[in-house]
């Protein structure tokens, strides 16, 4: 099996570039992620295939994408109207591009309205936010007839098989492919980034299926992840229990602000610390908001299922207090 790995330049600049890579078996080759729709990237994937193969791009037997991100999925119809190939991607991820994905973001949204983020900071994630502006794009790849992948499931480049694994809490429907040593594992696992996990429904636990998908990976000896973004993760196991002890802290730091009478959600979000150029919650962006919020919520919420805290409405508020036993 030969990998190797494409830096494709996405408008995001915290992150500046997306992570693709080519797989080539004994004849067969793949495409892990599509890139995002963007003239800039798409050139850059375009020429670095065709340096990387003869026949470029129209070479690529199969694409995969890990999961529902812009900068992951967006691209694809891109590559599709210069070579039409077998596109793929993981079963519920896909189930909700096809449900209609501006829908979810709206419901991401009206989520974190019922928690009781103020109108206007939705307003400006609304207006700030890729979704709203990829719309026409998602729904392009909805009509693609994109497959869907479950767990389990393997894809054949002759000589070796990507296994499919479920790996849940990114996106629900985030997948990883696994060849022998190595795994690809989008974002899901990444290395010196925390991966967003976000709540996007009320009732959800998207951290609770995030450390489930950690623990697997934890059970991993021996295996390198080649992942979204920067460099390769050489130990898979030992940085899934990197990020299980992050979100150990993380809830205890959440437990400890709601103890300490900070209850309503949107101020939880504004007292943690964020990881971010930004020197205060008013100067960060729309966009690094939008996930600041939602992964608070999700570690509200993991809280809440944890029995270490409860959601009370008080005055409509919606507050989270230490759970009274
Ligand atoms: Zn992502």
């Amino acid at each position: 099996m030969r990998v190797e790995r494409v830096r494709v330049p996405i408008p995001i600049q915290a992150l500046g570039h997306v992570n693709a890579y080519i797989v080539e078996g004994n004849g067969k080759a793949a495409l892990v992620e599509a890139g995002m729709y963007w003239a800039e990237g798409f050139e850059g994937l375009a020429r670095a295939v065709s340096q990387a193969r003869k026949g470029g791009l129209c070479s690529i037997n199969m694409i995969i994408v890990t999961h529902f991100h812009v900068d992951h999925l967006t691209g694809l119809p891109l590559i599709e109207a210069v070579c039409p190939t077998e596109a793929y991607m993981g079963e519920r991820d896909l189930a909700t591009i096809r449900r209609g994905f501006t829908g979810y973001f709206s419901s991401v949204l009206e989520t974190y309205s019922y928690f009781g983020v103020p109108r206007l900071e939705l307003d400006e994630m609304m207006k700030h936010h890729w979704v709203p502006r990829l719309a026409k794009i998602y729904d392009e790849v909805a009509d693609m007839g994109v497959r869907p992948l479950r767990g389990g499931d393997k894809l054949s480049l002759d000589d070796i098989d990507l296994r499919v694994l479920e790996v849940p809490g990114h996106t629900p429907g985030h997948i990883a492919l696994v060849a022998g040593s190595i795994a690809f594992t989008g974002d899901s696992l990444l290395g010196n980034i925390t991966p967003h996990v976000i709540l996007d429904g009320p009732e959800g636990d998207p951290l609770g299926a995030y450390e489930a998908t950690l623990r697997l990976y934890a059970s991993m000896t021996g295996v390198t992840a080649y992942a979204g973004h920067r460099d390769p993760v050489p130990d898979v196991a030992s940085r899934a229990q990197e990020l299980l002890e992050h979100h150990r802290s993380r809830l205890a730091e959440v437990e400890a602000l709601l103890r300490s009478g900070v209850q309503e959600p949107y101020e939880v979000a504004k007292r943690l610390r964020w990881r971010t150029r930004a020197q205060s919650w008013d100067s960060m962006s729309p966009y690094e908001r939008y996930f600041a919020i939602g992964e608070t919520l999700a570690h509200l919420r993991r809280l809440e299922v944890e029995g270490r805290a409860e959601r009370v409405e008080i005055n409509g508020r919606i507050l989270f207090r230490p759970a009274q036993h």
